[in-house]
């Protein structure tokens, strides 16, 4: 299509030859009417052929933004837990929004502006070379003087833009930080100190953005002084040319249209080449987020993860996070099948990081973790996350339905095993008090229900997974006594039967965990049950004496 406009486009000017030639020179009577007609019947071509090609170009643009959208999201989703938190999530919505639209604009504006313009030029400077090869000669003096000032503008917008997408991903991080802590600001009257932050982000940003502007606005005034002095070049010569009477009016008429149809795609082009460089620019982001590959993944021809007893054992385990500290330091420890164990301890012993291992959002260092018997390294993470259900601290709800958040371990489970799941969380009454029941939308987070609330709804979720092993993040340690002990009695109807790895803060509601491990600076400091630990009269004992005390 894009070949017929230029086709056509070529033709016009080239119509003006036999116009002016054999209408008004040689008076042709066929001319007079064949010529009108045949300009017509191009332009309609034209016309039909650049519609087509700017509705399909444009959604190969679009398709190729969604396509690239998609496989962001897909490595976001399958990436590693360090790489997402060390990245931060507005750099990957401004990745996935801003940058995903520059490429859309680099390949439907830039490859068909590239494609369509580079043949009419082609076409253009054909009619001209086809007209007077020595004119055509002059006219093109300025080809390198042109191609020489776009290179060096290009160059400039590639770095700019650069520039202000990492700026566009650093705004969108404060605004996404910003909308999350709304309350914290109001509450500690920060609003005009956030004012200044992110105004100062959005300044820089314009800056940048400004930069790239001038950068582009100079573009196709500087090239028109070139054009300006190519036609001027070629009108001088032709004249000078004409005196010796060497070319037709007609052919010189000719000449001058395609030189100055060919002047509008030449504008175009020289602009593309700044859209092009912003779109590499993109691109760059864009491919260096699609080229991380997670180092968390299946080894080559790992098999299922078979889970009969579900023992967990800890093998002399060593971690550290991506800054280096050492987090764990030789941890051994043992889950016995269908035990409860408990971990406690100071805030930063590495609670948490142990727990973490265990479904593999990180790897060990040192060590190995064994699930009856197999290193868990070894085996697919789908089969190995499957064994296990998760209740973390944060009680995590998307925008749903009280039911699909239910249901998010096990999609497609029945209404009524929802509904068992609940009763066994203690969440169906509150439930079926809510106006919509099961079908409740929960809002952004789940803000529509109470931290409890939210607690159950994830009890229910891990009670519907069904899962050999349980892991509990500190499940209740933000809540109100009443509400901590109705669901104490859930969580103990969830671990019967399963070997479950509980971290609370609250001693209280772990003395009859079958055995103890306190973890401090990375070491398991002690371990027992609640009594031997009491009777040893060390750090557990402490703990606990300073619980009961407040
Ligand atoms: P606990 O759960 O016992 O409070 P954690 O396992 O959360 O302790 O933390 C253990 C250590 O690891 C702490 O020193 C903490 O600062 C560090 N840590 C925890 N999470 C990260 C992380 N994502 N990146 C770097 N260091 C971390």
């Amino acid at each position: 299509m894009m070949a017929i406009v230029a086709g056509m486009t070529a033709l016009l000017a080239y119509l003006l030859d036999p116009a002016i030639n054999e209408i008004f020179v040689n008076r042709n009577q066929t001319a007079l009417w064949a010529v009108p007609a045949a300009v017509v019947a191009s332009a309609i071509v034209k016309s039909v052929a650049d519609y087509i090609q700017s509705v399909q170009m444009s959604y190969v643009g679009q398709r190729i933004v969604a396509d690239t959208q998609l496989s962001l999201f897909d490595n976001f989703m399958r990436a590693d837990l360090a790489w997402i938190h060390d990245i931060h999530s507005g750099r990957l919505i401004s990745a996935f929004l801003y940058d995903a639209g520059l490429l859309s604009d680099a390949v439907s504006k830039g490859v068909v502006g590239l494609l369509r313009d580079a043949v009419s030029v082609l076409m253009l400077i054909g009619v001209m070379y086809y007209q007077n090869w020595q004119l055509a000669l002059v006219a093109s003096v300025g080809f390198p003087v042109a191609a020489f000032v776009m290179r060096r503008l290009g160059r400039k917008t590639r770095k700019v833009s650069g520039k202000a997408q990492a700026e566009t991903g650093t705004l969108s991080s404060l605004l996404t930080e910003r909308f999350d802590g709304t309350r914290l600001v109001k509450a500690y009257g920060r609003e005009a100190d956030e004012l200044a932050t992110v105004t100062a982000s959005v300044e820089r940003r314009l800056g940048h953005l400004m930069r790239g502007v001038r950068t582009k606005a100079a573009t196709v005034p500087l090239n028109d002084a070139v054009g300006a002095v190519a036609i001027a070049a070629a009108i001088l010569y032709a004249g000078l040319q004409a005196q010796s009477s060497e070319m037709s009016f007609g052919g010189f008429t000719s000449f001058i249209a395609a030189m100055i149809m060919a002047y509008q795609p030449l504008r175009s082009l020289s602009t593309l080449n700044n859209t092009w460089q912003e779109g590499l620019a993109a691109a760059d982001r864009v491919f260096a987020m699609l080229d991380v590959k997670p180092k968390v993944a299946d080894a080559p021809d790992a098999p299922d993860i078979a889970v009969a007893r579900a023992e967990i054992v800890f093998e002399d385990v060593h971690f550290a996070y991506n800054d280096g500290t050492p987090a764990l330091k030789g941890v051994s420890l043992t889950v016995p099948a269908g035990k409860t164990v408990a971990l406690v301890g100071p805030s930063g012993g590495g609670k948490s990081t142990t727990i973490n291992l265990i479904p593999r959002f990180y790897d060990p260092t040192g060590g190995r973790i064994l699930i009856d018997g197999q290193d868990i390294k070894g085996v697919t993470l789908a089969s190995l996350r499957r064994a296990m259900a998760l209740v973390a601290q944060e009680a995590t709800l998307f925008d749903d339905t009280i039911a699909s958040n239910i249901a998010y371990g096990r999609p497609g489970a029945p209404q009524s095993q929802i509904e068992a799941a609940a009763r066994a969380a203690a969440a169906h009454d509150f439930i079926m008090g809510l106006p919509q029941g099961y079908d409740t939308v929960v809002g952004e987070s789940g803000v529509k229900l109470s931290g409890g609330q939210r607690q159950r709804i994830c009890i229910a979720r891990a009670f519907l997974r069904d899962a050999p092993i349980l892991l509990l993040d500190e499940a209740t340690s933000a809540l109100d006594t009443e509400s901590e002990r109705q669901i104490q009695a859930t969580l103990r109807g969830l671990m019967k039967g399963r070997t479950t790895l509980v971290i609370a803060h609250r001693l209280s509601t772990i003395v009859d965990a079958d055995c103890i491990h306190v973890v401090e600076g990375g070491r398991i400091a002690e371990s027992g049950s609640h009594d031997e630990l009491i009777a040893k009269g060390g750090l557990y004992a402490r703990l606990y004496a300073q619980a009961e005390a407040e």
